[in-house]
Parts: structure tokens; sequence; C-alpha cells
């Protein structure tokens, strides 16, 4: 019996060796040379844009933003390198409108923050704005640090349909960034789906959505659904809970 499974073995492995010796084929064969990817300087430091992307906002002033329910110029406050929320005059929005994107955004929970739930620092990222309001598609922001909430709810999650794979939260008065890849959904002429949109997002460096399918618009009650659209603004979220407004810099967008 033992020798007769060594002789398998030794036939396997010389067959192994035959397949490898026969293939003799030009390794030229596989290479692809054309196109040749287009070259991007990267930003000199980690999160800083890099030579392609487009600047939505670098510390200085708000012009890439409107007041989403009017479509003025947006009039959050513009201080120290940095926007706080104004939850007074509502969500704001980028002038420009976009598809499929990757984009980086840096946010700050207040040191001091108060309040719990989801009344403790809640803003939101909108990867596609489709109405006033918020309407559209929502990555929460919240401090959801030490502070427990409804887990697709939570910082990083797509609100109300996905929680994060785990929680990368930095504490209150740290910078914390995400980085995101944005596909968006694909509509017949008709405006039936034909792909949904996927969502990968990078908290603080940590994967915590990976290519997550989303089965529509964010929706408070009831169950998402989507609505056709080609191009949409990005929007961040004034929330009206009572806790201290969250602040943002450096973001930037790179249409893919
Ligand atoms: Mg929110």
């Amino acid at each position: 019996m033992k020798n007769q499974i060594a002789l398998a073995l030794t036939f396997a492995i010389g067959m192994a060796h035959m397949t490898v010796a026969a293939d003799k084929g030009d390794p030229k064969a596989t290479e692809q040379w054309e196109p040749v990817p287009r070259s991007v300087t990267p930003g000199a430091t980690a999160g800083a844009p890099p030579s392609d992307a487009v600047v939505l906002f670098d510390g200085k002033n708000l012009d890439e933003w409107l007041s989403t329910n009017d479509r003025t110029p947006a009039r959050w406050k513009v201080h120290d390198g940095i926007v706080t929320v104004d939850k007074s005059a509502g969500n704001i929005e980028t002038r420009r409108q976009f598809r499929n994107y990757q984009l980086h955004l840096e946010y700050q929970i207040p040191q001091d923050i108060t309040g719990e739930g989801q009344a403790r620092g809640n803003s939101g990222l909108f990867l596609a704005s489709t109405g006033n309001g918020d309407a559209g598609y929502e990555i929460q922001i919240l401090d959801s640090y030490k502070n427990s909430t409804y887990v697709n709810g939570q910082a990083a999650s797509v609100y109300k349909q996905s929680p994060p794979l785990v929680n990368a939260c930095r504490e209150p008065g740290a910078w914390q960034t995400y980085d995101i890849v944005w596909e968006a959904p694909v509509f017949e002429a008709d405006g039936r789906l034909s792909s949904p949109a996927f969502v990968t997002v990078i908290h603080n460096g940590v994967l915590v959505q990976n290519h997550t399918r989303l089965s529509g618009e964010t929706v408070f009650i009831g169950k998402p659904q989507y609505k056709p659209y080609q191009r949409a603004a990005i929007k961040l979220q004034a929330h009206g809970d009572p806790s201290a407004p969250i602040s943002f810099r450096n973001i930037w967008v790179r249409e893919l």
C-alpha cells in the first residue's frame, strides 16, 4: 500500500514537471504595454491631494460649496484653516457634480462634545445629494468613540443599511479621516436600476466598508429605494441635534 502511494506521488510529481516543461510559450505574449497609465503626483504627505484631485476645501474658503436648500453660497464658518458646521445654516454641498470617485475628507468632533446616541457630534457625508435636506446616500459621521447607538447608525455606517466592519473611531478632539471609493448606481434609460451603488470606506486607515452594496438612498424611516440620477453633488450634513458642531478640513475628490 505504502509503495503504491509512493508510486502514485512520484507519477503525479512527474506529470507536474512535464506540464511546466511543456509550457514553452513566449513570455512576451502576456505582457501588456498599452495604454500607459497617466502619471499622477501623489500628495507630499499622507492625505494631501494628489495632482489630479479636485480640491473641495483647502482651509481657505467655501467657494466650491453651496447651501443645499437654496443654492446660495455656503455659510458655514471658515476659520483657522478649518470649517465648522453652522447648524442654523443647514446642509452644504459641492457646486460640482460627480459620478464615480475617490474622496478624502477629515473631520473633528469637539473635544468637549456632550450628548449621547445619535445626539453626539452627528453630521454626515452624502456621497450623492439627490435633493434638498438629507436626500441622498449617507455615510454617518458621529462620535462613536465610547457612545453606543444602533450599529447601522454609528460612525462609518452606511446609515440605516450597513454597520462598519469595526469601530475605528478616534477620541473626541482628534482629527479623523475618511477615504472613500464610490461607485454610483447605474440606471436604464427608463429609470430602472441596472447596477446598485457600492462603497468602500477606510476610516482612520482601517477598512470599515468593503465594497458594500447599497439597497438604495438613505431614509430615516422605512426601506431604502433607488431614484434615478446621473451626476450629483457631495453633501455635508448640519444635523439638528443640540451637541456642539463638528469641523472639517482637507477635502478632495478624484473622479474615476
Ligand atoms: Mg448623520
